[in-house]
């Protein structure tokens, strides 16, 4: 059994954060990372923005001299089995890792696409995915991507930039009409279009057989390349099999990160933590919020006291746009678009409060947005009801 210090499930944002987040408050417990990525830690949006568009190679998140300089130790490519909470350790193989704490910090998977032939779609959630991905369309005349979430829209994009003619299906008229409202939808219907993407909406797919992709309105479109962006799923097996409280799919944890157990915490993806500014707990499956999550949970995991209280957001590039989202993201009851010069502004209440904001080109309303919705104000608008 190895000396007990923090054990870290996961490289991904939440990780790296946590490591370091711990290693800032205790200098001398040892800190490891176990993950079954074989990669040195990187960063995941550009794999479907820059890296997929061959612009860069460079997507780590710190060279590999800033793990040794804070003295944390990478295990990289070991899939972790099982947490043992009575015996205090987590194992992997033959290996027995004691804990003084331990962070969950595995991410989540690309959801299976299940109909018949569906093993053929590519996913892009890894490096070694968008390695395989960016290698594919090299070859590729043709590329039919699933699912119009930001993923699907960026990827699709991106793969039409390489000179690739992509078309994009989903089963909404509008890119995330239903997550988004239709106002918005119909903005990211334009921005992939003037991407040189077609959409094809209000579709499903039923099966894949020799590279063709079979619709639910009879029409089969022949591909070289199939990409599954069709969401992804909480790797929540560990926490399940230890016990620890499991809710929509997630792991259960306070706004400090801890989950139903003493000294293991939980952060990122996988995580459902308690948001103290919203007074509820808060599904997301951003970047900067995995980093933020995961600094609270080394710095809990630490003996410090830290809460989550940040309004959830990202940014993301479809074409030549950046759009910048924050909201707590359970939905909203209104929405409205205002143009604004060379751009838009959507705003979402919710009882009288801004519970999201959707920016392009107006980094002012973004903002203000964050604080609105952080305080609980009003929108500064009148409402479309
Ligand atoms: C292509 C792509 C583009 C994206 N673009 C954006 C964007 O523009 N903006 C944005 O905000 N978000 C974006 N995201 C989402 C963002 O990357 C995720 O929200 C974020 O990576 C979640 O971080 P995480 O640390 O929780 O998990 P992950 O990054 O998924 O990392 C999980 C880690 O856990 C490891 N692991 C899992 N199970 C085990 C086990 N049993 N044993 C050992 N290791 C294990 C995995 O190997 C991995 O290293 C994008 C995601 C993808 C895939």
């Amino acid at each position: 059994m190895t000396e007990p210090g923090l054990i870290v499930i996961g490289s991904g944002p939440a990780g790296v954060s946590a490591a370091e987040a711990f290693r800032a408050h205790n200098s001398d417990a040892p800190v490891r990372i176990l993950t079954a990525d074989p990669a040195l830690p990187y960063a995941r949006p550009p794999l479907s923005k820059e890296y997929l568009r061959g612009e860069t190679d460079d997507v780590a998140q710190h060279p590999e001299q800033w793990y040794d300089q804070r003295s944390i130790k990478l295990i990289a490519g070991v899939c972790v089995d099982s947490i043992d909470l009575q015996t205090r350790c987590v194992i992997a193989g033959d290996t027995h890792f004691g804990y003084r704490a331990v962070v969950l910090a595995c991410g989540a998977a690309p959801a299976k696409l299940q109909i018949p032939g569906g093993q053929a779609a590519m996913q892009l959630r890894s490096l070694t995915d968008a390695q395989r991905l960016r290698h594919a369309a090299k070859d590729a005349d043709t590329a039919v991507v699933i699912g119009a979430g930001f993923i699907g829209c960026e990827a699709a994009t991106s793969l039409a930039r390489q000179g690739v003619a992509v078309t994009l299906v989903a089963p909404q008229a509008a890119p995330q009409e239903k997550r988004l409202g239709a106002e918005a939808g119909w903005q990211l219907r334009q921005l992939v279009a003037d991407a040189g993407v077609r959409y094809v909406g209000e579709v499903s797919v039923e099966e894949i057989v020799d590279r063709k992709v079979r619709l639910n309105n009879g029409v089969t479109i022949d591909s070289d390349l199939i990409l599954a962006a069709t969401g992804v799923r909480p790797r929540t097996e560990l926490a399940e099999t230890a016990g620890l409280d499991i809710k929509n799919a997630r792991v259960v944890v306070g706004a400090d990160m801890q989950t139903s157990a003493p000294d293991v915490y939980a952060a990122g993806d996988v995580a459902l933590a308690h948001n103290t500014a919203a007074g509820r707990a808060v599904a997301v499956e951003h970047w900067q919020d995995a980093v933020d999550q995961g600094a609270i949970a080394g710095a809990s995991s630490a003996g410090a006291n830290a809460n989550w209280d940040a309004v959830p957001g990202f940014w993301t590039t479809i074409g030549d746009t950046t759009l910048k989202y924050r909201a707590w993201g359970d939905g909203y009851r209104h929405s409205r678009l205002l143009e604004r010069g060379g751009g838009f502004t959507v705003w979402y209440e919710a009882d009288g409060k801004a519970v999201g904001v959707l920016t392009c080109n107006a980094d002012d309303d973004y903002e203000l947005g964050g604080d609105l919705i952080k305080a609980g104000d009003p929108v500064p608008v009148a409402m479309s009801r």
